[in-house]
């Protein structure tokens, strides 16, 4: 009650309606303010959204969440979102196709770490010397309190942590391609070890894996514009914002392409939730402040790119499971790293698969329809179907601005600017998680809070 009355009367705008700000533009209505979300894309979402594929609702990138989003869900239910149907819950797995010489790594449903232990015990494809080294990695990280005290490349901490080569190319390159989207021998080892010790470091439900039934803009964010709305606040897609300026009362306005209400209006703070570039872009029209404090750079972010290959075959084509891990070798064009089977997921997609390829630069730049034909080669062969050589149609989305590059040590700005009332949330600002979905909803809230804070503050 207390919160609510805080921000009651106060009107604030939050810029981009990625998750990051539709989390903050949620948290803001909930404690009582009046929320003014803008977004320059026609649709809602940012990186993780649903797009119409072949009449389908697909996204713009085949994504998975990890029981551990607990932010991301919380929030997901506070706007209405039944995630035990929106999302499908696997257990922690890494399973080959029976063909490739893989591996098959399963968490039963055992309370942890009993779940880890008998997973390995059972799992098959890896030696006595291999599954030692596993069980090394987590005694070790654990010990260390999942800390290191310089941060370093994924590769260098598996050479410290003694892993087998095997080990490396079956379970953790593609872990750390999956989590961080960053190849290994750039990724930062600390946030990956964040990342495990979140997911397989915690109790065993943050570590399934969820993967959304719905299209991404449905399991959140045109969910959270409706419960804006329904706080009195409003939503408006299709409104880029151009420039932002501060009065001499210290309250916002936005300069927008159309000539707007929006414009006059005057806001009490602002959150610039968009991606890093148009954040800098807009942090860059307004006028230096105080040199000593300058405001955050973020050119020095990176971009990895990702691209999801959509391949439709006739209904009755079945995978064993829901999602598979893939052997890559980009010499033999063989892209795809894990295999989705979207059947699984929506009966009404039965026979459709997505095959996600992450931080090759050249899976983004090759012909479409060769990138695509390559992967159904690599499919067939790896499944050991001749019939998935074959789509019936087949659609490649790249994104290849799709995550910042996780770097060892990279300089992650925080929610607040030298500008009092102006804050960033995004995925890139400082906090544990990689470029993810739970980085973007935590960062989002944390921004929401801090504005929170700093009005109590004011205050007093
Ligand atoms: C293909 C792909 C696969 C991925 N897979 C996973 C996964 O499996 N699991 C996972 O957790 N994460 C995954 N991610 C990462 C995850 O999608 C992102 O980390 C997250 O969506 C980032 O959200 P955000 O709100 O920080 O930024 P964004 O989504 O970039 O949102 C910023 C928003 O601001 C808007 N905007 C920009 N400039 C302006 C302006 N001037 N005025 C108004 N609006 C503006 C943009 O249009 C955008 O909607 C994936 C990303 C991609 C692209």
């Amino acid at each position: 009650m207390a919160k609510k009355e805080t921000l009651k009367n106060k009107s604030i705008a939050v810029i981009g309606a990625g998750w990051a700000g539709c989390a903050a533009a949620c948290e803001l209505a909930q404690q009582g303010a009046t929320v003014t979300l803008l977004e320059s894309s026609r649709h809602l979402g940012g990186r993780a959204r649903g797009v119409t594929v072949h009449g389908h609702e697909l996204d713009n990138g085949q994504h998975i969440l990890l029981g551990a989003y607990t932010q991301s869900l919380r929030l997901m239910h506070l706007v209405g979102v039944d995630t035990e149907t929106a999302l499908l819950n696997l257990p922690l797995q890494m399973v080959y196709p029976a063909l490739e010489d893989g591996m098959s790594f399963i968490a039963p449903r055992l309370p942890a770490p009993l779940h880890l232990l008998l997973a390995l015990v059972k799992s098959s494809g890896l030696s006595f010397s291999d599954k030692m080294a596993l069980a090394r990695f987590s005694s070790t990280a654990r010990w260390m309190g999942w800390r290191l005290n310089e941060d370093c490349s994924v590769i260098e901490l598996l050479e410290r942590f003694d892993q087998t080569p095997r080990l490396c190319r079956l379970m953790w390159i593609p872990l750390c391609i999956a989590a961080l989207n960053t190849p290994p021998e750039r990724a930062s080892a600390q946030v990956f070890l964040n990342v495990l010790r979140d997911s397989l470091g915690a109790r065993r439900a943050a570590s399934d894996m969820l993967i959304p039934r719905l299209d991404l803009s449905n399991i959140f964010p045109e969910k959270a514009a409706e419960f804006v709305r329904a706080h009195g606040g409003q939503v408006l897609p299709a409104h880029p914002v151009t420039g932002l300026q501060q009065n001499e009362n210290g309250k916002w306005q936005m300069e927008l392409k159309q000539a707007e209400a929006a414009n006059v209006a005057i806001y009490d703070a602002v959150i610039l939730a968009c991606d890093f570039a148009n954040a800098d872009r807009l942090l860059s029209t307004l006028p230096a402040k105080d040199q000593a404090a300058p405001l955050p750079t973020l050119s020095h972010f990176n971009y990895e790119p990702i691209t999801t290959c959509y391949l439709q075959y006739a209904p009755s084509v079945r995978l064993l499971r829901p999602m598979l891990a893939l052997l890559d070798d980009v010499a033999q064009k063989k892209w795809g790293q894990y295999v989705f089977d979207r059947g699984q997921l929506q009966p009404d997609q039965a026979g459709l698969l997505a095959v996600v390829v992450s931080v090759s630069q050249t899976a983004t730049e090759i012909d479409r329809h060769e990138l695509a034909m390559d992967i159904a080669a690599q499919l067939a062969q790896s499944l050991g179907m001749p019939e998935l050589a074959q789509p019936i149609w087949h659609q490649c989305i790249s994104e290849k601005r799709a995550t910042f590059s996780c770097t060892p040590g990279l300089r992650r700005p925080d929610n607040c600017t030298n500008y009092p009332g102006l804050y960033l949330a995004g995925d890139y600002t400082d906090g544990d998680y990689p470029a993810t979905l739970e980085g973007a909803v935590r960062s989002g809230i944390a921004a929401s809070q801090t504005i929170l804070k700093d009005l109590k503050a004011a205050k007093n």
